[in-house]
């Protein structure tokens, strides 16, 4: 912008900044109708990263949340069991929440991750009407499957130890991963039938008896 004349007088000087400025290009962002890209390593709302299989990174160590200063993060661990493996290794983080009413957003948590599960991403809207709203789930935090990736709970790579999944052996599902995930939906599925048909026959039941005691009570009237 063109510069004031120190010699004028001061209210002229004021006069004539604002005179000129109403000439410049507005630089009003026009949010939320447009959306302007952050700057690549803006902090915004959390990720829990996976695997190239699809295995969780988290441990379900804490140390995130040690090193939180806002105290927003509550992390509960847990052991893998044989055919329920969410990570590779022993734990894995059972319980996650991020609550953001109280981050801040500074960032010392993915500094403290030893497994770079926890990492931020440039996602910035996080306000809402509630509360309850606010506090991310793991389910919300997680990062979604990308191709070559097997829903977990299943096993590790044949032959792959834990240390080779952090030195980047691992590079997608195996077939036998893919199947063994298979074979657990399709069971979850014929067990979620069966109890479908569980439920509704004993409300058949149920609803036969409340009709008999209805009509006994009919004849005793
Ligand atoms: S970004 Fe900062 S305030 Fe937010 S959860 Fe991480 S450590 Fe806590
Ligand atoms: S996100 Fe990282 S630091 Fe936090 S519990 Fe999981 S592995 Fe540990």
């Amino acid at each position: 912008m063109a510069e004031m004349p120190e010699n004028l007088p001061q209210p002229v000087r004021g006069f004539g900044t604002t005179f000129f400025t109403m000439f410049r290009k507005a630089s009003t962002e026009q949010y939320p109708d447009e959306k302007v890209p952050t700057q690549p390593r803006f902090h915004g709302r959390h990720q829990l990263n996976r695997h190239p299989d699809g295995l969780e990174k988290c441990v379900g160590c804490e140390l995130c949340a040690w090193a939180c200063p806002a105290d927003a993060i509550f992390v509960e661990g847990a052991d893998n069991e044989a055919g329920e493996r969410h990570s590779p290794g022993e734990r894995y983080g059972a319980v996650y929440q991020i609550n953001y009413l109280r981050c801040i957003l500074c960032g010392l948590c993915i500094e403290a991750c030893p497994t770079r599960a926890l990492t931020m991403t440039n996602e910035y809207e996080l306000a809402d009407h509630t509360r309850e709203s606010l506090i991310y789930t793991k389910e919300d935090l997680l990062a979604p499957l990308q191709g070559g990736m097997a829903m977990p709970p299943h096993s590790m790579v044949d032959g792959m130890s834990e240390r080779d999944y952090y030195s980047g052996k691992v590079t997608s599902a195996t077939p036998e991963q893919f199947a063994e995930v298979e074979a657990r939906e399709l069971a979850e599925e014929k067990a979620a039938e069966a109890k479908t048909d569980a439920t509704i026959e004993a409300e058949k039941v149920a609803s036969d008896i409340a009709k008999d005691e209805e009509q006994d009570l009919g004849g005793a009237a």
